[in-house]
């Protein structure tokens, strides 16, 4: 990993906050993005616009085959059958909702039941309340242990010949967990119960093969993987997908309209009605290619390195108390001290010219399990240095030097 070659190509990196050098460590709400990205997007916009899958002119088909690329790069990259397996969404937030609505309006009647667990996003939990209103569905909810991992017995309890699906998310977003999908997804299996990801954290993190995991459903945002904002992705299994109802209605996913009824377009173009932003999906692809180039095992055994330095550091602050102490983490570190409120600590620490997030990273069921109104939270991407977490590190010492 040459570090300074990868900074030299996120120009904002380089930038500096209130006369500080900026310390960007809040890659768990967004990345920043290289400089291939926005330049592919700038290029898109001045020599490709045109609307994809409409047109027959050479720009229209131009947009089409390279967003069409980018769906392949995605399929490739998490290892899909098929590239029709691949939706493009507006991001983690919408796969879910469309999986949600589309999956519980087929398979889901009154009292059926699906398990998510207390760590979840608010994406992977209010989806789902949507159709406990709609539809008469139960949620049901795995506990977490002291350090902030599931506890897989329990979830073993909470399955019941009516639960029809469990959507977990692969790394928890406050505590860094990673969970054992692959045990989850086996337990579920034997079951007869299909499985979605929830990777928003994992994805630009460690490498993701959806054949091995044998996943049923994963989901993630192009914008937490350096891409572009606005476009996230959606992978099902075909046998889902197919038998599952269009989300939206409108261009491009249907095959035949009248009025006396309508037949739905083949996959994934079913799942996409509208203008998609194909600019967008085309610069996720290129991103995408972006850090295959560096190398997932690369940025894994890097940002792990991080990760270990930040805690230890950390840890030598008297009062602090981290959150999320699993042996199996990535790139989060969400901490307290003492009783400094965390939003002072973030606003502190942001005029010394260092990112991070406070609150309850929309977890707020989290965060009553915790016993906390919100945490302090650093995330880390392979652009950060040794330098960073030193900077964070004595940031967050000389506030709590301020509160005495
Ligand atoms: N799930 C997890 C685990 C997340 O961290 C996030 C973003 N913080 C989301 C879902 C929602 O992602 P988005 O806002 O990009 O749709």
């Amino acid at each position: 990993m040459n570090i300074e070659k990868i900074r030299a190509d996120f120009p904002i990196l380089s930038s500096f906050v209130y006369d500080k050098p900026l310390v960007y460590l809040d890659n768990g709400a967004t990345t920043q993005k290289p400089r291939c990205v926005v330049e592919e997007l700038e290029n898109i916009y001045y020599t490709t616009n045109a609307n994809v899958h409409r047109g027959v002119h050479y720009l229209s088909q131009r947009a089409t085959d390279l967003a069409e690329e980018a769906r392949v790069t995605v399929q490739h990259f998490i290892n899909a059958e098929h590239s029709r397996e691949i939706v493009f969404t507006k991001g983690t937030t919408e796969s879910i909702n469309l999986v949600a609505h589309s999956f519980c309006s087929q398979f889901c009647n009154k009292g059926d039941e699906i398990i998510i667990s207390e760590m979840e996003h608010h994406a992977n939990i209010v989806s789902w309340q949507l159709q406990e209103s709609i539809r008469g569905i139960t949620l049901k909810v795995i506990p977490i242990n002291d350090k902030g991992e599931l506890d897989l017995e329990e979830m073993k309890k909470l399955i019941s010949p009516k639960t029809r699906l469990i959507s977990i998310m692969h790394v928890s977003n406050v505590l860094g967990t990673i969970n054992p999908i692959e045990d989850i997804i086996e337990i579920a299996h034997r079951n007869d119960i299909p499985v979605l990801v929830d990777a928003a954290q994992s994805v630009q993190h460690m490498e993701i093969d959806v054949q091995k995991l044998d996943c049923d459903f994963l989901v993630f945002s192009g914008h937490k993987i350096y891409g572009p904002n606005g476009v996230g992705v959606l992978y099902g299994k075909e046998k889902w997908l197919n038998q599952m109802p269009p989300y939206q209605g409108g261009g491009e996913m249907i095959s035949q309209v009248s009025f006396k009824g309508t037949t739905f377009n083949e996959l994934p173009f079913k799942f996409e009605a509208g203008t998609p932003d194909y600019p967008g999906v085309i610069a996720l692809g290129t991103a995408i290619n972006y850090i295959k180039k560096i190398g997932l095992d690369s940025i894994k055994v890097y940002e792990d390195e991080l990760l270990q330095y930040c805690t230890d550091k950390l840890m030598q602050i008297e009062g602090i108390r981290i959150f999320g102490t699993s042996d199996k983490k990535s790139s989060v570190v969400s901490f307290l001290v003492g009783n400094i409120h965390h939003y002072d600590m973030g606003m502190l620490l942001d005029k010394m010219g260092i990112a991070v997030r406070t609150g309850h990273h929309c977890a707020q069921p989290l965060m009553d399990v915790l016993g906390i109104e919100g945490t302090v939270r650093a995330s880390i991407a392979f652009y950060n240095t040794k330098e960073d977490i030193d900077r964070l590190v004595d940031g967050v010492k000389r506030v709590v030097a301020m509160f005495g």
